[in-house]
């Protein structure tokens, strides 16, 4: 039996190569926050987080504080299954939760696995029309088919028109997906939906039209919809799923390792997504690419089949991970 002997936290930069823009923030460059644990063999293991205090709340100087005291103490010492189950039983924030555990999941041979594809879309940030050509068209000569394209609380007309850009633009069979990322309330939901309907677009799912903690709303929203309907922002937490399970206000869930506390919870939510018929897809925020890997194999471990949100490393200027024809190679 592994135990952890020693932990190091460092952190690295990362630039974009384009502005990410949704309608909860803007992004160009982001510190990664690295964290390493030494095994009884002397192996170093890495978990990566990233602060995203629009999403999660959790700011970098909490999350490097927690790493750099609060977490020597929960974990040193302890059997790995153990160090397991007292980061998820700590208060610790779920980005730092997450950095831990991806590490402690390597340690077992459950973490970040190699020699696979999963098939991705990418992300069409919030923009102008006008910036829209020279957007798809880098992202088609990149080889995507899927297109997530933000939206923000623009007029219902500019939407559609921008989506029928888009889906004018794209090769023929590619696929739109919508996010909202919150900034709809259900009237404006209902008048998207209908005017997509009227448009006879072709939508994937359309994520998160309503506020996080609003599950009524999104409730309201699938009971009306035809196209199915993704929570992000208001699943973090088991109890978040479970409650939005027994309200029916999900066909679909995007599940991403900073908000669930890493890997351990967000593969328990898989299961428990997938029992209850919904969808599970696997993004992730801006992140680094070791996080981004681990995101990457939970998705090939729990629906290798669908297409993922998983462009993080994509929009970085530099990466050692591969995209091709729609994949991320590992
Ligand atoms: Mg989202």
């Amino acid at each position: 039996m592994s135990e952890v002997v020693s932990t190091r936290v460092s952190t690295y930069s990362r630039e974009l190569r384009e502005r990410f823009v949704t309608a909860l923030r803007g992004v160009s460059e982001y510190q990664v926050i690295k964290f390493e644990l030494c095994d009884e063999s002397g192996t170093w293991h890495v978990g990566e987080t990233v602060e995203t205090p629009k999403i999660t709340g959790d700011s970098h100087s909490q999350i490097m504080a927690e790493l750099e005291s609060d977490v020597i103490g929960l974990i040193t010492g302890k059997e790995i299954s153990e160090a397991i189950r007292s980061i998820e039983e700590s208060n610790l924030t779920g980005s730092t939760k997450a950095a831990v555990d991806i590490a402690l999941n390597s340690v077992i041979g459950k973490g970040v696995r190699q020699g696979f594809s999963i098939a991705t879309d990418v992300t069409i940030p919030i923009t102008s029309i006008e910036n829209l050509p020279a957007l798809v068209a880098d992202r088609v000569a990149a080889g995507f088919t899927y297109f997530k394209v933000k939206a923000n609380n623009e007029p219902t007309a500019d939407l559609i028109a921008k989506l029928q850009l888009i889906e004018e633009l794209t090769p023929s069979g590619s696929h739109i997906r919508i996010d909202a990322n919150q900034a709809w309330d259900f009237g404006h939901t209902a008048e998207v939906l209908a005017a997509i309907s009227d448009s006879g677009l072709v939508i994937d799912y359309l994520e998160q039209p309503t506020p996080a903690r609003d599950f009524a709303a999104l409730a309201k929203v699938k009971a009306i919809s035809l196209i199915p309907i993704m929570a992000d922002e208001s699943c973090f937490t088991p109890a978040d799923l479970t409650e939005l399970i027994a309200l029916n206000a999900m066909d679909l869930v995007n599940l991403k390792l900073l908000k669930a506390g890493g890997l351990t919870i967000a593969r328990e939510m898989a299961n428990t997504a997938a029992a209850a018929g919904i969808g599970v897809y696997i993004g992730s925020m801006m992140e680094g690419d070791q996080s981004l890997s681990a995101a990457a194999s939970l998705a090939s471990e729990v629906a290798p089949e669908l297409v993922h949100d998983l462009d993080a490393s994509w929009w970085a200027k530099e990466s050692d991970l591969r995209y091709e024809s729609g994949r991320l190679y590992l």
